[in-house]
Parts: C-alpha cells; structure tokens; sequence
C-alpha cells in the first residue's frame, strides 16, 4: 500500500466515525446545532483524534476549539479549520468535510515535519469555529467573528436560542467554553495564515468538471429580521375590514423577496425568507406579531443597494394597504469582498502539481474565511458538491473529491507551513 492510500483511509476511516454524531436515523445527514449534546459529544471525539495525533486542545472564551502543534517555539501558527455544526436536519458535509480535512492536512505536514524540520517555519493549528450556522444562535459566523473582533465576545455569549438559553450557559453545559484567547494578547500566539475548504454548496463546479474550487471572492449579502406588528383578533367573527393580519403582511414580504429577483438580470440576485415566528399562531386567531428572516445575496453591491431600496417601498406600500407596523429588529450584512490573489494563485500551483482540475469560483454562502481574509492571508477552498445541494439531509460529495479536496489541501497547507505567503 502507498503512503497516499494510506492517508486516503485514515481519513475515511475518520470520516466514516464523525458522520454518528447527530445522525438523523434513517438518512444520511446530521442534526447537530451549535452546543448541542450531539455538538458536544462530536467536539469530545473530535479534541481526542487531535490530543493522539500529538496536538494539544484548547478552547477560547467564544468556544472556539482549536488543535495546536508547536514546532517551532515561539513562531506564528497556520491555522485551518472550518465548523463541526449544522443546520437542522442538514447533511453531513458541510463545514465538518473542512474540519476533518484540516485535521488530517495537518497530521500529514505534522509527520513530515516532525522527521524533517529544517522546513517549518510556523506551526500549526486546527480550528472548528463555533456556531457558524447560526440556526440556534443568531447570527451566522459567530464564533470567527469574536476572533477576529467583528463581534464583542459579552454579545455572543449573552445571545438566546429560542428557549432563552445563553450562548455562555450552553458551551458551559459541555465544558466548552475557555477563560480567555489562544491566539493574540498575552497567549504569545499569533496567526501567521488560514487555509479553509468547504464544499461548494452549488453546482457550477460538478456542471463543470472542477475538482478544486480557488474561492476568489465572496458574494454580497444584507440579512434582515423583520417584526410585522397587526393586532390580535377573533379570525372568525371579525369584520375583514378591522382586521390588521400581521402573517398576511408578512406573507406578502415572502412574495415580495421572490419577484424581487425579477426586477434583475438573471442569476444576480438570490432572495429567500428561511424563518417564520408567528404568533399566537393558533387555529382561530388572527395573528398579532410575526418574525421574519429574509436574506438578499448578490454578487454585486449595486444590485444589493437596489434591492434594498425595492423592498423598502414594498415594506411601505404593505404597511400603508394591510395597516400593519413593519420594523427592522437585526440586521446583518457583508459586501463583496475579494479573497487575496496571492492566496488563490498558491492554490492554483498546488491544483497543477497535483494534476487536479480547478478552476476560479465566488462563493454565495458566507463562511468562517470571509471574517478571517481581513484579519490574515487567507487560502478558500471548494470541492464539489452533487446537485448543489445544500443544507438539506440529501447533501453529498463523491468520495474521490473529499479525498482529492484533503491531499490539496494537504499541500497548501505544507506551503504555509514552509512560510509561504508570511512575506
Ligand atoms: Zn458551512
């Protein structure tokens, strides 16, 4: 058996153990939201595979839990990693195929530099960001975006999930939650780089043959959470015309964020509403109050600004004709935003020394990389992912591209680690 084989089923075998925690029986994906029990027991498994590796675990105040390996003493480390949470009912790829990948990268360079290491000029480190689906916690991104200072870290740990439980109170539960940094301040620890891989979760590169994705850019995205305020009313026996119906206000937002896509050239704009609260929500009562979630994506500023500007006189014209209150209670939002070139074009050599197909794609999705490129020079990469399809049980990637994606990111990894983009 040759070294590559080798390393192909460790990673298979890995892979294989990771998909039980929070498997959804009877299908092939996960339900493994940010500290949850099936979150926590992966996160144990998971500080195990990397302590018999030889790395050491250790966790953040945000529960960010990272795997570090020092080489050589006091240098700055290539960290790489992605996030072991899902969605819901989501499939088992997603950013746990990153993690993974990234675990297994930096066994493969910890071997070879523990026998050589004349070639290390950083030391590594693996990350698994917490809460970076942002389904029981909002928002997306959650733990990347403390460690990279975008948000104060009293705000995400004071966020609730739906049953008022705190980010705190929830990582403390597992013992996730660390008492200060890892990284910065006086740990002595810096970041010298990031490399991440993620599956597409779209079907431009399966469409196209492309096994390695150079991630060059992120789509635009402005996240909203409307409240749609009527009044609470008897759905029988009032009048239509005193009815002030906070679902209907908000479906005619559902309606709107799709014809919005119209007003648009074809593919420049991606709107959805992924989340409803309505209340009381019971058989016989009209509805007084309804949360909304409604996410416009582009890959154009100008095209986001001129949705927004649409949807604004939308929002008036429904308060105005249904007499409901329509208010902004969150927002979230990123702009268009370039992956370093120098990044991408040592992607590109690792692709051609390997003899991979790949090709230069933008990602639509947000991920832990887009709060990371600002802080460090950032390698993102993307396998394919089948059909596209994405945060969903039927999620899948052939197994042949998991492995391609882990030796690729294998050899960007030894590339960083041998001080590439440091100067
Ligand atoms: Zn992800």
């Amino acid at each position: 058996m040759t070294m590559t084989q080798q390393h192909d089923d460790a990673f298979l075998a890995d892979w294989a153990v990771h998909s039980r925690f929070g498997a959804v029986p009877g299908t092939n994906g996960v339900d493994r939201q940010a500290a949850t029990a099936a979150d926590g027991e992966q996160r144990a498994w998971f500080a195990q595979l990397l302590e018999q590796h030889g790395f050491t675990v250790e966790r953040d105040a945000a529960g960010n839990q990272f795997g570090l390996l020092e080489l050589v003493p006091g240098a700055p480390y290539v960290l790489t990693g992605s996030h072991l949470d899902s969605q819901p009912t989501a499939g088992r790829f997603d950013g746990a195929f990153g993690v993974m990948a990234s675990a297994h990268a930096c066994f493969r360079v910890a071997d070879e530099l523990r026998t050589d290491p004349s070639a290390a000029r950083c030391n590594l480190a693996v990350v698994n960001w917490f809460n970076e689906e942002g389904s029981r916690f909002k928002p997306s991104m959650m733990g990347s975006s403390v460690f990279t200072g975008k948000m104060p870290l009293e705000t995400a740990l004071a966020t609730t999930d739906p049953n008022g439980v705190t980010v705190a109170a929830a990582l403390d539960a597992l013992g996730e939650r660390g008492d200060g940094g890892v990284f910065g301040g006086d740990t002595g620890r810096e970041v010298a780089s990031y490399a991440e891989i993620h599956v597409q979760q779209g079907r431009s590169m399966e469409e196209d043959g492309v096994t390695i994705g150079l991630v060059n850019a992120t789509w635009a995205a402005h996240k909203f959470e409307f409240t749609v305020t009527g009044a609470q009313a008897h759905s029988g026996s009032t009048l239509m015309s005193d009815r002030r119906d906070a679902l209907l206000g908000a479906a005619r937002l559902v309606v709107a964020a799709r014809e919005l896509v119209d007003e648009f050239a074809p593919g420049a704009l991606h709107t959805a509403c992924g989340e409803l609260n309505v209340y009381p929500n019971s058989p016989v009562v009209v509805a007084s109050q309804v949360q909304l979630l409604l996410d416009l994506r582009s890959p154009s500023a100008d095209v986001i600004r001129a949705a927004h500007a649409s949807l604004q006189r939308t929002i008036e014209r429904v308060q105005r004709e249904d007499r409901v209150e329509i208010t902004v209670t969150a927002e979230h939002s990123w702009d268009q935003n370039p992956y370093p070139e120098s990044g991408v074009e040592l992607a590109r050599e690792v692709a051609d020394e390997l003899g991979l197909a790949h090709d230069r794609v933008m990602t639509v999705a947000g991920h832990d990389s887009t709060n990371m490129k600002d802080s460090v020079p950032t390698v993102m990469l993307f396998v394919p992912s089948v059909a596209g399809i994405s945060h969903s049980l039927d999620e899948f990637t052939e197994e042949a591209d998991l492995v391609a994606g882990v030796n690729h990111l294998t050899g960007v990894v030894r590339r960083l680690a041998a001080g590439a983009l440091l100067d």
